[in-house]
Order: C-alpha cells, then structure tokens, then sequence
C-alpha cells in the first residue's frame, strides 16, 4: 500500500504547481529557450464568440507569465459578472421555474486534473467553485444543493443571479409556453411535429468556452454556462460534464463546446475532437469531424429538418500545442474569438457543414 503523502511533501509539490503563476514572461521565454522550444511556443487563447474580452484579459495574463488556467477563468468571469450576456453567470436566462442554474467545467492540462459543478444556483462564478473541486477536493463533478454548500464552505456568497431583464424575458416564455417547454408527450423514432420548442432553429442558448496556451507550452481551458433557457430543473448540459464541454490533454490540445448540449452529451466531442487532433487533424478539421459525427448520430425525426440535417446548432473550438487554433459548427454563420498575443482579440468564422440559407 502507498503511504499517504506527507504534509510537508505536498506543500513542496504544490508550490511546484503553483510557480507558474510568478514566474515573468521574461524568464519563462529564457526557461524555454534554455529547453529548445523557445520557438515552438505560440501562446493563443480561443474562445466562442462572446469571448472578445475574455481572450484578451486571458492573453494578457498569459504574456505575463501567468498559468493558462488562471487566465482562461480570469477572461470568463468577465463574462460571468456581466448581466448584459444572458447565457452565462450573473443575468443568465433561468429555469422553467424561474431559477438560474449554472453549469462550469476547468481542465489543468500540466497537472492532468479536472473539476465541475452543474445545477449550481445563487453563485455567479461557477468556473471559480469548479476550480475548486479540482484543487480542494478529490472529486471532479459536484452538483445541485451539494455544490452550493461546497461554495458556501469556500466564502461564495449567495445572491440572486436573476436579473429584471432575464426575468422579463421568462415570464413573456412563461406566459405562452403551453407548446414551448421540454416535456414530451410518448413519441417515436418518426415523430416530427412534436412542439414549437423544437422547431425553432436557434432557440435562445449560449455559453463561453475559453482555451489557452500559455508561455511554458502549458494548455487548460474553462467552459461556463446558465444552459439552456427555460430547461427542466436540474437539467444538466454539455458544459460541466468533462469530454463533452470541455477536453483538455496538454500533449496534444483542448477542445469546447457552445450549443445544443443534449446533441454533444450523446457524442462526447470535445474528447474526439483531441483526439482528432491526436491523430494529426488540425484543430478545426477536427471540430468539423465532430460535427459531422453529431449529424450522423442524430436519427430521431424530431431533431431533423426536411433533408435530414441536424435542425439544432453546435460549435466546437480548439487549439493545439503547436498554438494552432480553429471552430466549427453544424450550421454557418458562428464564429469564434481568438487572440495570439499579436493584436487584439478578433473574431473568425467558424468553419461549417451546412449552409444556413440551403434550409
Ligand atoms: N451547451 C449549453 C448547454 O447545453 C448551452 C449553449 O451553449 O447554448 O447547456
């Protein structure tokens, strides 16, 4: 049997975690070229598209020096603290009751650890409490009353994350929701007509998903999210579940997801896509395979429009270890921010597998 770490040992091992966060970026570009890979480091930063913030305080962090999971969770708790983003954190579109429940996942690639939370209510930083169970507890995925208790336990403060102008919006989705919620009634594989819900193309999602590459070749990422307008209570999307919001490997790359959480949770692609990449695809090759993959194991009738295709909407973006960067989505018209450290934050199209005008 292994005897338990001891204390003292654990101290050193956790200053050894923690040193890239002092470290200049001055000194790790000498540190790296000490190793030879001076060149080979191409910090970026990527991030869904309501990310141009977030990148750039992210790529700012990471040229100072810093840890590429403190940056991507800097970057998305702008987005977290903002009521004017409506899918994420503080402001975000609650339940069908009303209340807003966050979901976030962290990967660390240099220490190969991961933490969630899902269902999370009255915490307007999900991706700061996920962190925490990785760091401060021995499991990744806590949810529900648990999680808020974990975060009350780490000095969260509880407050109401429903903003008057999400509230508005749900009691208008309240007051005609007879055929637009996400009950089914008993259905089969060639049901089509089943609700207005789901035959809005786009109904209203949204999500940030952030991934860096920092100076020391060091990859980790952060997905965070109020889900799915208007979903069942307790329902938990793509975001915090590790593999299909987010994957982080810190050979090889990271990989998230914004969209229809339920298409993403049945083919886990954020763990596809690296490795996807593992195998030599380029970072938005594979978020195209991912999505072509989510079009072929899409077979209820329901879920599909008149040609076959996918009547739902999923982005994915990546990045390598090499610093190279890419998105893509089922339908066009997404796009992705990114920053490398060059210019400002930017945003690109997302490569796609349908156009949008063909529906
Ligand atoms: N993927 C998120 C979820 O399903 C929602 C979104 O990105 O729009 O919870």
């Amino acid at each position: 049997m292994n005897s338990p770490m001891k204390r003292r040992d654990f101290l050193k091992t956790a200053a050894a975690v923690g040193a890239g966060t002092i470290a200049g970026s001055a000194e790790l570009l000498a540190e790296a070229g000490r190793l030879g890979a001076h060149s080979a480091i191409r910090p970026v930063v990527i991030a869904s598209s309501n990310g141009l913030k977030a990148t750039a305080k992210a790529m700012e962090i990471i040229r100072a020096g810093g840890d590429a999971l403190d940056a991507v969770i800097a970057g998305v708790n702008i987005v977290e603290d903002d009521p004017t983003d409506m899918s994420v954190g503080y402001g975000g579109l609650p339940n069908e009751d009303g209340v807003v429940e966050l979901d976030s996942s962290v990967m660390h690639g240099p220490t190969g650890r991961g933490g969630a939370v899902a269902s999370l209510r009255n915490i307007k930083n999900p991706s700061k409490v996920a962190r925490l169970v990785m760091e401060r507890t021995d499991h990744v995925l806590i949810v529900g009353e648990g999680a808020l208790r974990f975060a009350k336990a780490h000095g969260f403060k509880e407050e109401d994350l429903l903003t008057d102008a999400a509230r508005e919006v749900w009691l208008k989705w309240k007051e005609n929701s007879s055929t637009k919620d996400d009950w089914l009634p008993p259905h089969d594989m060639d049901t089509r007509d089943i609700g207005e819900s789901l035959k809005e193309f786009f109904r209203t999602t949204g999500t940030i998903n952030c991934n860096g590459l920092d100076l020391r070749g060091n990859i980790s990422g952060v997905t965070t999210t109020s889900g799915l307008a208007f979903k069942i209570p307790g329902r938990v999307g793509d975001s915090p579940i590790l593999g299909a919001g987010l994957y982080v490997d810190n050979t090889v790359g990271a990989a998230g997801s914004t969209g229809r959480g339920e298409a993403n949770l049945l083919s886990c692609s954020s763990v596809m896509i690296v490795e996807y990449m593992r195998a030599g695809k380029s970072p938005e090759e594979a978020c195209l395979q991912a999505c072509k993959r989510i079009a072929e194991q899409t077979k209820m009738k329901r879920l599909l429009d008149d040609n076959g295709r996918p009547n739902f909407n999923v982005n994915f973006y990546a990045i390598n270890k090499k610093g190279e960067y890419g998105g893509a989505s089922i339908w066009s018209g997404s796009q992705y921010a990114v920053n490398t450290g060059e210019a400002e934050s930017r945003r690109m199209e997302c490569a796609y597998l349908y156009k949008r005008a063909e529906r």
